[in-house]
């Protein structure tokens, strides 16, 4: 495998948080969009425009190689409502449609609007999604990882970022705003996608 440091292509803190102990836990040195030279621009949210996880996560990889000319790898995820048809989905970040905002700003308002919308709904069941994909000069790749949970209309606890307070997971019986990072990515979303992914980078050439 290459020893070229590897992009962590997010603008996101809170993604970051749960990625950068995971690479190195892999022994792969890992550096962020920032160290890589790239500044933001507006046209990054134009990369994830597809209806599809999948899709939006190999887009972004794709376009920050091609950018940085390194080994990236992106993730796109979201929180899929059952009684919402599975909203907010591949807009979660968006939801609210408060473009001026950003950061802990427009997860209090996408939660505010997720909290108004379960306003008298007894099903309560929901879902993260979480695809992360890896793109080179050679190959693009991606997997999948998924969490089921339940949503409150209180939040619990002050860890994670996004919908994490409102979200109790199953398998935890808390809420990811009540565990720890660690205990996040044992079951997350984002932990299993990114398990699956280092699992195929690692692989000796010949397991493919
Ligand atoms: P993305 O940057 O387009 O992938 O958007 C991800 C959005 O989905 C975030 O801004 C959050 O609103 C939500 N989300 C995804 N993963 C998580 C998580 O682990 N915790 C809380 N919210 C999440």
């Amino acid at each position: 495998m290459s020893s070229s440091p590897l992009v962590l292509a997010t603008r996101s803190a809170g993604k970051l948080r749960e990625l950068r102990p995971l690479f190195a836990a892999a022994g792969i040195e890992a550096i962020d969009l920032r160290d890589a030279g790239i500044v933001e621009s507006p046209a990054e949210d134009a990369i994830e425009c597809h209806d599809t996880f999948e899709e939006n996560a190999r887009a972004k990889a794709r376009y920050f190689h091609r950018r940085t000319g390194l080994r990236v790898v992106a993730d796109d995820s979201g929180l899929e409502v059952l009684a919402l048809g599975g909203r907010p989905g591949v807009r979660s970040k968006r939801w609210s449609g408060r473009a001026e905002l950003s950061g802990a700003a427009l997860d209090a308002a996408n939660n505010a609007l997720l909290v108004t919308s379960l306003v008298g709904v007894p099903d309560r069941r929901a879902r993260y999604v979480c695809v992360a994909a890896y793109a080179d000069n050679a190959r693009v790749f991606s997997a999948r990882g998924e969490v089921e949970g339940e949503m409150l209309d209180v939040p619990r606890g002050t860890e994670g970022f996004g919908y994490d307070q409102y979200f109790r997971s199953r398998e935890l019986g808390v809420t990811f705003g009540e565990a720890s990072i660690v205990a996040k990515e044992v079951v997350s979303h984002r932990g299993r996608a990114f398990r699956e992914l280092l699992r195929e980078l690692v692989a000796p050439a010949t397991a493919r």
